[in-house]
């Protein structure tokens, strides 16, 4: 699945929510995050992104690594 980090928050645009095919966004504190078993790996969102803030989980920098586990919490708390 892919991943969305830091550079996400207070973010205004959502070009990556209108892309995906799956609609596999959420809403998440104060960035949008990726539901880890909807999301099919197409990668379309990752272009599109203003902030440069989406990232395969293969491919995740070590700096957010955290990241992971904080789209699946924000995913699956509806
Ligand atoms: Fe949606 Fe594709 Fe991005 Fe996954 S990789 S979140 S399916 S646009």
């Amino acid at each position: 699945a892919y991943v969305v980090t830091e550079p996400c928050i207070k973010c205004k645009y959502t070009d990556c929510v209108e892309v995906c095919p799956v609609n596999c966004f959420y809403e998440g504190a104060n960035f949008l995050v990726i539901h880890p078993d909807e999301c099919i790996d197409c990668g379309a969102c990752e272009p599109v992104c203003p902030t440069k803030a989406i990232f395969p989980e293969s491919d995740l920098p070590a700096e957010y690594g955290e990241y992971k586990a904080l789209n699946a919490k924000f995913a699956t708390q509806w």
